[in-house]
């Protein structure tokens, strides 16, 4: 198959002859994308009609294979434009992103929905395949063919085609209403005595947001879980108050455009209907089905064990603010608007962490290159080097070679540690190569953070949360770059949901290792190292307050289980029954602590009702619990002369049993290689202070 429809000037149209094929961004303009894109569906369609209507006897050569070579053209201008959409976007580029979601939507119906394909796989497994890794792809492509609705009749198919072009629509529907939803809540103020407390430069913030909106005083801008920033912060508790009910009202009605209460109902209708003509008893069944969670039953398990001890322990530390509270104002009572601001002050009271000081110990470069780096060469062997010659997609972007003790080239690691204009928040990896012995491809991946960019001439000084995080991303970029399976669709982090953030989760561990701070954490002008007891000041800093961050992220994963264990009938025809049915579903599960409103409220739970995380928002602690008990594995079964995991025979029993695996087999298969047998969860109740 050729790319004849694409001019052969267009830089997609060929794989990237840079090293690794990294694509050449210097060469792509936004005007490649659109004839890119259509120009690899088409091709991609053609290579699934050349398998669907081939006469050769079926074999995983011409069957197999073909499919996993296919969409070449299609995979590399995706991976570039998803870059582009995510890391630098634009008006433009946006607009592309909305007119192309539903015909993407439909390329992918039209494969799972083709039964020529379904068929010639099914005799590919009749015919008896040899290896191992063959006969696990091969039978999760049969279950992804049933679970997507092979086996429905043609009027079910239709239906479904249906169904899941309108819960696309009401999922673009949610997400825009959301963001309207942020902006509506906006608190205007125009008393200046209402912002007591607040450092000068969150003033100033707030001066300018109001200014951004042509609006005089100041203004609150909202982020989206329930807590909002500036609750903590804020010494009138008029102005904690005014915004935390503005924040917990979003999408309630209170202001009708960003009304999401209709777009829940219908969601959680479509989405059980779906399930239903699938053979699940709810959405939430087909979900779990798909993760390694298997069952609805293991996960309300799991949730439900950690509920009760959260609860107690949110409470424990209620009484405590509740107590700072009438210290200061005798006879008032705690609300959950001052919950925040007294946790942060008898968080710095108790532990004397100064977040500030903190910081000139904390450089980016230091942070990467002795830090996260230095652990990586530590445990796997791995060096590092700059390649200044090759470009990344925008100002600020720097790519590393990464090689093997052995000084084989292992891959590309590509950095985009800083904020800009048009990125997403938040912090996340991808692959722009998926590693595939099939293809002959190694990875390159890419950690994207959003640290704001200092003054010309400044070093770039981090907090502890995003040293936490560029830890976290890098155990991500692991995974994809350790990859050594056969299929680019199999490959490194192309595991289920659920499992997904395990190796990330583990990697931040390598923060807090004595070794690896000693290597990184040092003045940027003195090189003191961070002294000894201001780290154990944050490591004692860093388990106070797990009530509470325990309690409201158990509350929006059993809320996101609740609305997604109902069958098509038990869905409330009613938009004004979802805040009840919230209520009802949080007091069934005891999750109901008034202080301690869930993370996210239905009504602007983006995860749940955007897509992406629906029936998906426990795999964080389910993650979690391998998580702890493999941190557990290094630093007793792995650890050798004290140095608590950090040598090379663990690193590569962990990359060999886990890392390298991907979705080659069963991801809990990978588990019990490294650890002998199943994960169990008391380690995350003792890091999280649960032990009942
Ligand atoms: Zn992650």
């Amino acid at each position: 198959m050729t790319d004849a429809t694409l001019p052969a000037d267009n830089p997609l149209a060929q794989p990237s002859s840079l090293p690794y094929q990294l694509p050449d961004f210097a060469a792509i303009r936004t005007e490649h994308l659109r004839p890119a894109i259509d120009a690899g569906l088409a091709q991609q369609r053609a290579e699934w009609e050349a398998v669907a209507s081939s006469t050769e006897a079926p074999t995983v050569a011409n069957t197999l294979d073909a499919l996993e070579r296919s969409g070449q053209l299609l995979d590399r201008v995706e991976t570039v434009f998803g870059t582009l959409v995510s890391s630098a976007g634009t008006d433009e580029l946006r607009d592309i992103e909305s007119e192309y979601a539903p015909v993407l939507a439909a390329h992918q119906d039209a494969f799972w929905l083709d039964e020529r394909i379904y068929t010639r796989l099914e005799q590919v497994q009749a015919a008896g395949v040899q290896d191992d890794q063959t006969a696990w792809v091969l039978q999760r492509y049969l279950t992804d063919f049933v679970r997507a609705g092979i086996l429905l009749d043609e009027d079910d198919k239709e239906t479904l085609r249906t169904l899941n072009g309108q819960i696309t629509a009401l999922e673009t529907e949610f997400a825009q209403q959301v963001v309207a939803g942020m902006e509506a809540a906006a608190v205007h103020v125009t008393e200046p005595e209402l912002l007591a407390g607040l450092a000068e430069d969150a003033v100033s913030a707030l001066a300018q947001a109001a200014a951004d909106r042509g609006q005089d005083g100041h203004l609150v801008t909202f982020q989206l879980p329930t807590a909002q920033a500036l609750v903590a912060q804020a010494g009138d508790r008029r102005l904690r108050e005014q915004v935390f009910t503005a924040s917990v009202t979003r999408g309630t009605g209170v202001d009708a455009a960003s009304d999401t209460r209709e777009v829940i109902v219908a969601l959680a209708a479509k989405r059980a209907e779906r399930a239903r003509l699938l053979g699940y008893d709810h959405h939430a069944a087909y979900v779990a089905g798909g993760g390694t969670a298997r069952t609805t039953e293991a996960i309300n398990t799991m949730l439900g064990r950690l509920a009760a001890p959260a609860v107690r322990n949110a409470r424990a530390e209620g009484a405590e603010l509740a107590e700072a509270l009438a210290s200061e104002q005798p006879g008032a009572e705690l609300a959950a608007w001052d919950w925040a601001y007294y946790a942060d002050r008898v968080r710095q009271q108790r532990y004397a962490v100064d977040d500030a000081a903190l910081r000139p110990y904390l450089e980016l470069d230091q942070v990467i290159g002795d830090g996260v780096f230095y652990a990586a060469g530590r445990l796997y062997g791995l060096t590092f080097t700059e390649r200044e010659d090759l470009a990344g997609y925008a100002d600020g972007v720097r790519v590393w070679e990464v090689f093997e003790a052995d000084g084989t080239g292992l891959g590309l690691f590509v950095g985009d540690y800083y904020a800009r204009e048009g990125k997403r928040g938040g912090a996340w990896m991808h692959n722009l190569v998926d590693a595939s012995d099939l293809l002959g491809h190694r990875a390159v991946v890419v950690n994207n953070l959003n640290i704001t960019r200092p003054a010309a001439g400044q070093p770039t000084l981090l907090t502890w949360d995003e040293v936490i995080t560029a830890f976290h991303e890098f155990g991500h970029a692991l995974h994809g770059l350790f990859a050594a399976g056969r299929y680019p669709s199999f490959s490194g982090t192309n595991v289920p949901r659920d499992f997904v953030e395990y190796p990330s989760q583990v990697n931040e561990m390598w923060a807090w290792h004595p070794e690896v701070i000693a290597s990184f954490a040092r003045h940027h002008q003195t090189g003191e190292v961070l002294p000894a007891e201001t780290l154990d000041r944050l490591r004692d800093s860093q388990s106070y307050g797990a009530g509470f961050a325990t309690t409201e992220y158990l509350a929006a994963a059993m809320l996101d289980q609740a609305w997604h264990q109902l069958t098509p009938e038990q869905v409330p025809t009613d938009a004004a029954a979802v805040e009840a049915f919230e209520a009802q579903a949080l007091a069934a599960v005891r999750l109901d602590y008034p202080l301690v409103p869930p993370r996210y409220r239905s009504t602007y739970f983006n995860h749940t009702f955007g897509g992406g995380y629906d029936a998906g928002y426990y795999s964080y602690i389910w993650s979690e619990v391998l998580d702890a008990d493999t941190v557990e594995w290094f630093r007793q079964d792995a650890a050798s002369d004290g140095d608590g995991g950090l040598n090379r025979a663990a690193g590569q029993r962990f990359r060999e049993a886990l890392l390298s695996r991907g979705h080659t087999r069963d991801p809990l298969a990978s588990y019990r290689d490294l650890r002998g047998r199943d994960a169990v969860i008391d380690p995350l109740l003792k890091r999280r202070g649960l032990h009942s």
